[in-house]
């Protein structure tokens, strides 16, 4: 029987509409949750990303401010612009957009943002909080994301085995953290993989979990995967399509009508780990302002 769908945008909608109670709850003690976005140059994938970050905002009820600067920004710019959201009070959390244009480097901008504003959760403390399960700090939206999406679909996650494909610091790294915790959605038996990893095969077979983020376009096929896994799919990868409007479409890094056929649980492309991003952006950021009113 081929899997069953695990449905990002449902799930992303219940967290964005928990948010908008949570923002509600605030506003009558006076706190009002602000995320700012700081774009630099004009990349247009960052351009629709940040265009739905501000509507999802909206819609949550939240201030949302979006800070355009020219691709000719310096670094000394940007980090001026980062020391004056760090200092106002209005905004909770906030985040510069990557990639930045070449001469800015994103380490130092990311290293320059208040770890209790950084909602991306790329600070260096952030990441140590994460691997050291203190939950008091942020986690990267995404791999995030992907946890309440296995919590929110019934996934038993304690002693499986958990395969990561990807090892970026954006997704895999803390994937891979918040999947070895001794908590819930998590307590699994963890493994990472990437290019130099020798029979990936061998690996994905393996496991329970199957989370893969490799920006590789239905590089995992059907028969890397174990009959019953549950399959998380991050990939969004542009793919030629003579038939489509746009001249391509989206799919995953997984073949996803193959791994359909052995998997139990599987999430689409597009529709699945995509919408969970913002959701939990708006999330941390809630968070962020929940936990400066109690400072
Ligand atoms: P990166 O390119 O930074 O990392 C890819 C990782 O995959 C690397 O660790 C790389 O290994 C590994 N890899 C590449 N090829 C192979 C292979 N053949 N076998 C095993 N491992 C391999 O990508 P990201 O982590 O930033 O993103 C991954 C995917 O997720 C992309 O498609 C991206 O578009 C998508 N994404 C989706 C998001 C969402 O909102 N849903 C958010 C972020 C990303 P090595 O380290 O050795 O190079």
């Amino acid at each position: 029987m081929p899997a069953e769908l695990i449905d990002g945008v449902a799930i992303a909608k219940s967290i964005r509409a928990e948010v908008a109670a949570d923002v509600q709850r605030l506003g009558k003690r006076g706190v009002h949750p602000g995320l700012a976005v700081v774009l630099v140059g004009e990349d247009p994938a960052s351009e629709v990303y940040v265009r739905n970050k501000g509507r999802a905002c909206e819609e949550a009820g939240m201030h949302s401010v979006t800070i355009r600067m020219p691709a000719a920004t310096t670094q000394a710019e940007l980090l001026e612009q980062v020391h004056r959201l760090n200092d106002d009070p209005a905004i909770h959390g906030f985040l510069v957009q990557m990639p930045l244009p070449k001469g800015i480097d994103a380490d130092v901008v990311i290293r320059a943002i208040k770890p209790e504003k950084d909602v991306d959760g790329f600070h260096p403390v952030n990441v140590g909080k994460n691997l050291i399960g203190d939950r008091d700090g942020f986690v990267p939206c995404t791999p995030s994301g992907v946890q309440e999406m296995l919590g929110r679909s019934g996934t038993d996650t304690r002693g499986k085995e958990c395969v990561i494909v990807g090892r970026s610091n954006i997704v895999g790294k803390p994937m891979m953290a918040l999947m070895v915790q001794n908590g819930p959605n998590a307590n699994a038996t963890v493994t990472v993989c990437h290019s130099a990893t020798r029979k990936l095969k061998e690996h994905t077979l393996r496991a329970d979990i199957l989370i893969v983020a490799a920006g590789k376009p239905r590089m995992v096929t059907g028969d890397m995967v174990k009959e019953g896994a549950v399959v998380i799919d991050v990939g969004i990868n542009r793919v030629a399509d003579a038939s489509a409007k746009s001249g391509y479409r989206l799919v995953g890094d997984v073949d996803f009508e193959s791994a359909r056929e052995r998997a139990s649980r599987i999430t689409p492309v597009p529709g699945g780990v995509g919408p969970m991003t913002i959701a939990m952006l708006l999330k941390n950021t809630v968070r962020a302002a929940e936990q400066s009113a109690s400072r």
